[in-house]
């Protein structure tokens, strides 16, 4: 069946564009390979950054400006923090119940970040608007693996092949988050595998940064699944300790423990080096406080042993967040006719080289409708001609391991370059979506190192031990011929 609209990822970003899109008549099909309450928005915990009245505009701006290291699109940013708050009174009508005292979080000048469900805010968005949804009539199509995208003879994607059938549509839209699974530890869910950005990679877009990863500095590690401690835990007052119990991030920062998440995490990263361990100590802000305050986390880490309320908790940085993806303009084109790309998916220019705190969930609210009302200008229905290849890995561990060792919190040129002669070349052929996920991500990891060995600089989520200043402001883009083949 043909659609105007599809959508594939149910996070923020595809919940939210999804509803508008149907608010404005259209026919849209919600895709997601996981069940509709999935995707790191499920997982996020900190909240959603708004100014909080027209003066706090101003500083909203410059705080993501400083956050991205001069790489930020200035003119997006001031599009981004004008427009956010509209969508925080839609939030609000749909019934995400937001609490009424806002938090600070790292890098941010005052308190403007909004939480709901205490530290469980994503999920609090996720369950509520997939309810929405649900209540609206949209169709959606869950546990459905979109393994190509549909091209017709004149370039223009019309539509995406999953593992349940090839749909068509006038415009597709990528909300399907970022690649945290690239690496060895990450507290990104097993569904962030970049899918949508090697897709569209595959049919010839543009991807920019890709070597902008940005490391979340307080990470609990549990496996491959790092535990996250939000940063609001810090905005509350909790402090950084090294292995000999001493406070150490006024050597790093003036801002300290609020400092942007790059500086803190290397500084946690390095405090490892010289003493061994560092921890995140909750114990001063009081044992009811921290329970009521963060219940998710409290549970969380209790059944693996730790209280926080108690006990400093051991902390390392792990992968956070996609900060490059496939470039589009502010109103989520991709440099492909019939694309859109909104939320962690897209390189809006939002982020710069590092994110700010708490500015993504709201990136996928603006950019989502914004996509949305483009797409909506430029419906076209074509034949469908070709689809991308399709690419597998034998295991997603093969690409981890290299990209953890070449590409980690600390680059130098010869690490990366060890991991481009080792990184696993993607091989044409179908698979598991297990294989296709390992595909996927092998398929752009080589971008993320070509990346990071022709930018001999440091700057926010890259960092170059051999070249440790900031050298030119400048972008880096990706691009191959489509690799597609008749249909
Ligand atoms: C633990 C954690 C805590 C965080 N805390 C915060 C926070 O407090 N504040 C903040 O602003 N940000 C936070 N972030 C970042 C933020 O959660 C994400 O950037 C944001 O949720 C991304 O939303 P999205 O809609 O773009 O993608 P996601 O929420 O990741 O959703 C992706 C969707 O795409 C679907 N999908 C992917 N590939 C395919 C495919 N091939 N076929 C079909 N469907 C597919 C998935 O099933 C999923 O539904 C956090 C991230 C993590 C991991």
């Amino acid at each position: 069946m043909q659609h105007d609209l599809l959508i594939v990822g149910s996070g923020i970003t595809g919940l939210y564009a999804a509803l508008h899109a149907k608010a404005l008549g259209l026919s849209v099909l919600l895709i997601s390979k996981a069940k509709l309450e999935s995707g790191s928005t499920f997982w996020a915990q900190g909240g959603l950054a708004f100014p909080t009245s027209p003066e706090d505009i101003e500083p909203h701006i410059q705080d993501t400006l400083k956050a991205g290291r001069g790489l930020c699109d200035e003119s997006t940013v001031r599009l981004f923090v004008e427009e956010a708050s509209q969508h925080l009174e839609k939030l609000l009508s749909y019934g995400v119940p937001f609490e009424d005292h806002q938090t600070l979080e790292g890098g941010h000048s005052h308190p403007r970040v909004f939480h709901a469900w205490g530290d469980a805010s994503g999920r609090a968005v996720s369950v509520t608007l997939t309810q929405v949804v649900r209540d609206q009539g949209i169709e959606v199509l869950e546990g459905a693996f979109v393994q190509s995208l549909l091209l017709s003879d004149t370039g223009r994607v019309v539509g995406v092949q999953t593992t349940e059938g090839n749909h068509v549509a006038g415009a597709v839209l990528l909300a399907s988050g970022g690649f945290g699974q690239m690496y060895p530890v990450t507290t990104a869910p097993e569904e962030a595998t970049g899918d949508g950005i090697a897709l569209a990679y595959r049919a010839g877009a543009v991807l920019r940064d890709m070597e902008f990863v940005q490391f979340h500095p307080t990470v609990f590690l549990a496996g491959n699944r790092g535990l996250l401690i939000t940063e609001a835990a810090r905005g509350e007052g909790a402090l950084l300790l090294n292995g000999q119990m001493e406070r150490f991030m006024h050597q790093y920062d003036p801002l300290q423990e609020l400092a942007p998440r790059d500086v803190v995490a290397r500084a946690i990263d390095a405090e490892e080096t010289k003493t061994g361990r560092v921890y995140l100590d909750l114990r001063h802000l009081g044992e009811a406080f921290v329970q009521q305050r963060f219940p998710s986390i409290y549970e969380r880490l209790k059944s693996q042993g730790v209280d926080i309320s108690r006990e400093p908790v051991p902390v390392s940085p792990a992968v956070h967040y996609t900060i490059g993806g496939i470039l589009t303009d502010t109103n989520g084109k991709t440099t492909l006719e019939g694309l859109y790309a909104a939320g962690e998916v897209a390189s809006s220019g939002l982020h710069g080289a590092n994110r700010l705190a708490s500015n993504s969930l709201p990136e996928g609210l603006v950019f989502g409708v914004r996509a949305v009302e483009a797409a909506r200008q430029d419906l076209k229905f074509e034949i469908p001609a070709s689809r991308t290849v399709l690419e597998t890995v034998g295991s997603k561990a093969s690409v981890q391991q290299v990209i953890g060792a070449g590409a980690g919190i600390n680059r130098t040129a010869e690490t990366i370059r060890l991991a481009l002669q080792t990184l696993p070349h993607p091989e044409p052929r179908a698979g598991s979506i297990e294989e296709l996920e390992a595909g996927n991500l092998a398929r752009i990891a080589d971008t993320v190192l070509r990346g990071a060995l022709e930018r001999e600089e440091s700057r926010g989520g890259h960092f170059r031990t051999d070249y440790p200043e900031p050298d030119e402001v400048r972008h880096s883009l990706f691009q191959i011929p489509p690799l597609l083949e008749p249909l």
